[in-house]
């Protein structure tokens, strides 16, 4: 009897050393530590000290979008949003108001809308366009993550999600999230025949004046991914838009980020 009772107080022991093989949680599976994955963004995949120690492996992200939380940098005006480096799908633009020359028949309230600085900018432009004779209005500004979902999805049914993608943004791929930019065109002229419009060198030639860049010219559509748009143009401010145009840059090489 006091042999398997001594068995027992061992066993008992045991158990209490090992915790009955229940182990600590690791700090960083913790998302309350981590709450917008930022840890996990910034973890090299190939992180060869975390194999060697054989760390736990940290969360895996839900989508590709989600390694790239930008929130903080979202708001600023020199933004980069492409293909390599998208919004995250709750950023929504601050401060955003209605462009009162718009073109009636695109788009819905919401993409009538632009950051209050770029949608002064391009009433400007729009009245500076008139001053020489040119008839533009804005065709499309903000565009909400699901409204790009939508978009794209239109696009890849009819064409293929291959073709879809060289003219239209993938969700959180898009820069009409950040309200910083807008597409123009002239009222019942199709957007693409845009590009063959005398009202398309002039955008051109002077949206630098009011602090917008042509974003996806024809000869750089191996930095930004895109084909040449007439039509697209992003609001940088002027000092950086001159710089910009007088230099033959698109935003990927002013700002360095060509990965
Ligand atoms: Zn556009």
């Amino acid at each position: 009897m006091r042999l398997k009772t001594l068995i027992i107080l061992l066993l008992a022991a045991m158990l209490v050393f090992t915790g009955c093989g229940h182990k600590e949680k690791p700090a960083q599976t913790d998302p309350a530590a981590d709450p917008q994955g930022e840890t996990a963004a910034q973890q090299p995949a190939d992180d060869s000290a975390g194999a060697e120690t054989q760390e736990p492996q940290l969360p895996t992200m839900e989508t590709s979008l989600d390694a790239y939380p930008l929130e903080a940098a979202t708001d600023d005006v020199l933004v980069l949003v492409n293909k390599t480096h998208p919004v995250t799908r709750d950023y929504v633009a601050p401060d955003l108001v209605t462009v009162e020359h718009c073109d009636p028949n695109v788009g819905n309230a919401d993409t009538k809308k632009m950051r209050k600085t770029a949608a002064d900018a391009i009433e400007e432009l729009i009245a500076g366009a008139k001053a020489d004779g040119y008839d533009i209005v804005m065709r499309t500004g903000y565009r909400s993550y699901d409204y790009q979902d939508y978009l794209f999805d239109s696009y890849a049914s009819k064409y293929g999600e291959e073709e879809a993608n060289t003219y239209s943004a993938r969700p959180g791929q898009s820069e009409h999230q950040t309200g910083w930019c807008c597409d123009v065109g002239v009222i019942g002229v199709g957007l693409t025949d845009f590009d063959y419009r005398p009202e398309a060198v002039w955008v051109a030639d002077n949206c630098w004046k009011y602090g917008f860049i042509l974003r996806y010219p024809a000869d750089k559509t191996d930095i930004t991914g895109y084909i040449y748009e007439s039509w697209h143009i992003r609001y940088v401010g002027k000092d950086v838009a001159k710089y910009i145009y007088d230099n033959g840059l698109v935003l990927e090489e002013y700002l360095g980020i060509l990965d």
